[in-house]
């Protein structure tokens, strides 16, 4: 029988006891979040998009579009993403790159480079952060900015174990905390590229 998504979510934040915005902003470190209730696996994926992306700001050159857009698809299709041991099945996969990807002004940049040169853009863009910087001096951690992924799957089989594969794609990523939750018990585990198999 099928649980619907939200009663796992609700298993999950209340039962580990902190939330998405509890998380910490450090470059190379990611966080993983675990939850499995029944046949139902969900995976809470954050990285800052400093080691994701190698940027972390709206994508300015078509070169970051192109990058954060490919990014975007993998997220979607979980290509070297996480790899689920067992017989599961992806139904659920939400990612906060869509939101950028449906942006306005990207389009519209596309369309001024295909024309003339993205020169004044660029500059102008450039000018508007160097102004932002400056209204919010003192808040430093408004220029960074996190990427999520979640995943949800459907399983056949019990699983006991996945394995992160985006270590080779995002070298600046050094590690990521794991925390997994499931009905026989909870843990915490680091994983790394040396490192980068969770088993419970
Ligand atoms: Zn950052």
């Amino acid at each position: 029988m099928k649980k619907p998504y939200l009663a796992v979510s609700l298993l999950f934040f209340s039962s580990v006891g902190f939330a998405v915005n509890a998380q910490q902003h450090v470059h190379g470190q990611g966080e993983l979040l675990v939850s499995q209730e029944g046949s139902m696996l969900h995976l809470q994926l954050v990285l800052p998009a400093a080691d994701a992306l190698g940027f972390e700001h709206e994508p300015e050159t078509t070169e970051q579009l192109s990058s954060q857009n490919l990014l975007a698809e993998r997220f979607t299709l979980n290509t070297n993403v996480i790899d689920v041991e067992g017989k599961c099945e992806l139904v659920g996969v939400e990612h906060t790159l869509e939101a950028h990807d449906d942006h306005h002004k990207s389009d519209h940049e596309d369309a001024h480079e295909a024309h003339s040169g993205d020169h004044d853009e660029a500059h102008e863009s450039e000018h508007a952060l160097h102004k932002e910087h400056d209204e919010h001096e003192g808040h430093e951690e408004e220029k960074h900015q996190n990427i999520e992924v979640e995943y949800q799957f459907h399983c056949d089989d019990a699983v006991s174990g996945i394995t992160v594969t985006l270590f080779e794609s995002m070298p600046s990523l050094s590690a990521i905390q794991a925390q997994w939750i499931t009905e026989r018990g909870q843990g915490l585990s680091e994983l790394s590229a040396r490192q980068p198999t969770l088993r419970w």
